[in-house]
């Protein structure tokens, strides 16, 4: 029965496909491996004409996808506003493009919430190095204001390493360190599955988290625990859609962040 009716997909497919000149209204035809469960024989046979993808462009403004969601660009914190309060943000923003943490405002976050979201983010620790180990240019960035990528100068700088920098914190060390000296400009960036909870608030489906730092892979697509706390193990509350969270750690991290992107996908 199953073959007969994934036989009877293969030809609707072929079908569809010999007709699409004719006609704009074809349905998408879903793409099944082994819809037929024979072997094609023809390579037309395994050639989808639909559906199209849409088409970004790239690096339209400050390397900015088309279809992007630009979060800061230098401009304003209007996008932002303090995790705790709900107030318009007030960190720095600079003549230079960038924003600093306001030491001990507290952390902001995006008015706008996300779910599963490729994030681009640029950090910078200050060239004039100042504390120790977690002390030294401590930030972070949470997806869904949850699961932090650990932001640090960790530069002639030890500390755990599942809070080093590029650490999903406390839970995933970095295949390696990528940092750039401190004083200069860093990337993430972030491709993030948001973790699935069905209707009892119970976890169904882990979130994922990939890291590119400086272009280089640090996190491949590893498993979210739960939340990231600096005490405790991970918890998983049930959510939805949450904001993009970055730190005031609170010990005058003097952190910048600047052309930060985001995609929903
Ligand atoms: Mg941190």
């Amino acid at each position: 029965m199953k073959n007969i009716l994934l036989l009877a997909l293969g030809i609707t497919a072929i079908s569809c496909k010999a007709q699409e000149n004719k006609t704009e209204t074809s349905k998408p035809i879903i793409i099944h491996e082994e819809y037929t469960g024979v072997e094609p024989t023809k390579p037309e046979e395994t050639e989808f004409y639909t559906p199209v993808p849409p088409t970004v462009i790239p690096n339209t403004k400050q390397g900015v996808p088309s279809d992007a969601i630009v979060l800061f660009n230098g401009d304003n914190l209007e996008r932002w506003e303090h995790s705790k309060t709900k107030e318009n943000a007030t960190w720095y923003v600079n003549t230079d493009g960038s924003m600093s943490v306001k030491n001990k405002s507290g952390d902001i976050q995006t008015k706008q919430e996300f779910g599963s979201v490729q994030l681009h983010i640029e950090w910078k620790s200050p060239k004039d190095i100042k504390g120790n180990g977690q002390s030294r240019a401590n930030s972070g960035v949470f997806l869904q204001g949850k699961y932090e990528v650990q932001v640090l100068d960790n530069n002639d700088n030890e500390t755990y390493v599942n809070g080093q920098v590029g650490a999903v914190y406390k839970q995933h060390v970095p295949l390696v360190k990528a940092s750039v000296p401190s004083g200069e400009w860093n990337a993430y960036d972030i491709i993030y599955h948001a973790p699935e909870f069905n209707k009892k608030g119970e976890k169904i489906k882990s979130g994922t988290l990939t890291v590119l730092h400086n272009g280089i892979l640090i996190q491949d697509h590893v498993e979210i625990k739960g939340t990231t706390p600096y005490i405790g193990w991970p918890k998983n509350p049930p959510h939805g859609k949450g904001p993009i969270r970055l730190q005031d750690h609170g010990d005058n991290s003097r952190v910048s962040y600047r052309n930060i992107w985001v995609r929903e996908l």
